[in-house]
């Protein structure tokens, strides 16, 4: 369901992005791993149109972009159409309750009617626990349970494309098990996801395919269990010894 070809991108003469491919067959879980600042979090945007890449292709389901041609805004907007991202420090609306979190971008942005919508969120929100909390602020839950409010209002938006961009690094340890158990059952129902993670271990559990990126480029790619316990390349050997 998700192609990306020679993806490039820079920020002035930092080459952020110097050819990265993907293959995310539908149903399946992808985990982008990689050191600090080695262009995951802008591979995630580039997927979502939060980013305009400098070149290359992305294509989710039937929607292609080439971002070497001239038609940036519009593929951006098709793009955030396809896919739907979390967020690490979640990004909820303050000033909105829970329950408005989740129906916003269905209302506004996708046309949808509420009478349809806020049954659909209040399911979601009862699948993670959270129907209690509908009426609260963010700034009344802890931060797993944001982060399971940021899930939903990305499942609300039903994409093609799940994206989660270290959706538990902000988390207090004891609250981490909780978010990673719901990711790991949408995985298990079929979602197509990429997900940005440094949880190894949950990786190793949930991913099907395993990517290791360094210096913009892929330095190594394969089944979870291969790259994650047997990697092939010196730079994935060191960087999983100084991870784990
Ligand atoms: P981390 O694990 O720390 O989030 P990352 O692998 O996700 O790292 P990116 O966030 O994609 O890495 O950043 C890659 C590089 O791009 C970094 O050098 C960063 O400083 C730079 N960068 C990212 N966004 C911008 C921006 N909007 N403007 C300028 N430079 C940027």
């Amino acid at each position: 369901v998700l192609r990306v070809a020679g993806l490039h991108k820079a920020f002035g003469t930092n080459e952020v992005l110097k050819g990265i491919d993907l293959e995310v067959p539908r149903g399946s879980v992808l985990a982008l791993i990689g050191p600090s600042g080695s262009g995951k979090t802008t591979v995630l945007r580039s997927l979502n149109g939060l980013e305009t890449p400098d070149g290359g292709t992305v294509t989710i389901g039937a929607t292609s972009i080439d971002f070497s041609l001239g038609v940036r805004k519009q593929a951006r907007a098709e793009l955030r159409d396809r896919s739907a991202m979390v967020f690490q420090h979640y990004n909820l609306f303050p000033h909105m309750t829970v329950l408005q979190n989740v129906i916003e971008g269905p209302l506004q942005v996708q046309k949808r009617d509420r009478a349809e919508v806020v049954p659909e969120a209040e399911a979601l929100l009862n699948r993670v626990g959270l129907l209690a909390k509908k009426d609260a602020y963010p700034f009344e839950l802890s931060g797993g349970q944001q982060q399971r409010v940021g899930i939903v209002r990305a499942l609300a938006l039903k994409p093609q494309l799940l994206l989660f961009d270290e959706p538990t690094s902000a988390l207090d340890p004891e609250l981490v098990g909780d978010v990673l158990a719901v990711i790991k059952e949408l995985a298990e129902e079929g979602w197509t996801m990429v997900i940005v993670t440094h949880e190894l271990a949950f990786a190793r559990q949930t991913a099907d395919q395993v990517v290791f990126m360094d210096g913009g480029v892929v330095v190594e790619r394969g089944p979870a269990s291969e790259v994650l316990s047997n990697p092939r390349q010196p730079r994935t050997q060191q960087f999983l010894e100084r991870v784990l």
